[in-house]
């Protein structure tokens, strides 16, 4: 085993476009920005760790389009191995991200790339999965990619089912913690088979998941910070109070400062009183990858309640 962090998951390059108000279907308009940024769910977490000094593997796939270089340039820079990134014959995935001037998203993704993500892609890295302290994997890259990782994974495996797909229930238990949202914690719920009212709190949730037998479980929640559920105990963690400019990959930078410090050795409410504060410092920049901290001096501290 080593100290590793190995992320199997997504990479893309984000087209991000402003507009005043979004077209009306077959109307043309004139935009502003047009500027390509790395991202991608699995990326992101790379990221993430790796800035903050990680020891990180990606296991991904790129195109032969010019946007791979811009998506791989943060992954590159913060020292993330990229030996487990194949190049294959189609495009890089692709995010193209409009906002309007109230701030609401407008998102088309082209997966590319991360299509290629199945079981014999994921199988030609099988040393370096299993040899990782962490494993870490999210939603976007397909169910036998998926599925051929978490089976890999011998050591300690976090999933961040984002978004929420449906993969063989017994190899999602595997996770220790599940990090999800309270959208996430829900669907996952529904796919388990188990009822939720629409009254279920976060702590209703998160005990729901620990009942279906997940060792542990983490529940993001925005400003308010997270949810920690293991053995007997759910522990709330703030979240340091930040000016917001944009919440993007807030998510990811959570799940990337978790596995951080859950691979030198933290306990999981250790690690997620440190995850907050690295979520919480990507909501004080635009983007994701281009908001992350490259140092643990950075980061906010949690205000005394
Ligand atoms: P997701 O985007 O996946 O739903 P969250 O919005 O829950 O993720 O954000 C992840 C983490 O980022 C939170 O646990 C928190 O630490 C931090 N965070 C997000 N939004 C804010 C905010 N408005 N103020 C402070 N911290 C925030």
């Amino acid at each position: 085993m080593t100290n590793k962090i190995v992320v199997v998951g997504s990479i893309n390059a984000d087209l991000m476009i402003r507009v005043d108000r979004h077209p009306l279907p077959g109307e043309t308009l004139h935009g502003r920005g047009g500027n390509i940024a790395p991202g991608g769910k699995g990326a992101n977490q790379a990221v993430a760790a790796a800035a903050l000094g990680a020891d990180v593997a990606m296991i991904g796939a790129v195109g032969q389009d010019a946007n791979a270089a811009p998506a791989l340039q943060f992954l590159k820079e913060s020292g993330v191995d990229l030996a487990g990134v194949r190049e294959v014959d189609d495009v890089t995935g692709l995010a193209v991200v409009a906002v309007d001037n109230a701030g609401e998203n407008n998102i088309i993704v082209i997966s590319g790339a991360n299509a290629y993500m199945t079981n014999e892609l994921v199988e030609e890295s099988a040393d370096l999965i299993s040899a990782a302290s962490i494993v870490v994997l999210q939603g976007e890259i397909p169910r036998t990619g998926f599925e051929t990782a978490a089976r890999l994974a011998q050591h300690r495996l976090i999933i961040n089912l984002a978004p929420v797909v449906e993969v063989d229930h017994d190899l999602l238990l595997k996770a220790d913690p599940l990090v999800i949202n309270e959208h996430e914690g829900a669907l996952v719920l529904d796919q388990l088979g188990v009822p939720i009212t629409e009254s279920s709190s976060p702590f209703d949730i998160v005990t729901a998941l620990r009942a279906q037998g997940f060792a542990s479980v983490v529940m993001t929640l925005g400003a308010q910070g997270a949810l920690v559920a293991r053995d007997d105990a759910v522990v709330e963690v703030a979240s340091p109070r930040v000016d917001v400019v944009d919440t993007t990959g807030a998510g990811d930078a959570f799940v990337g400062g978790l596995a951080y410090r859950l691979a030198a050795g933290d306990s999981l409410e250790e690690a997620a009183r440190f995850a907050v504060r690295v979520g919480a410092f990507a909501c004080t920049g635009h983007g994701a990858q281009t908001s992350y901290a490259r140092s643990v001096e950075q980061l906010p501290e949690v205000q005394e309640a």
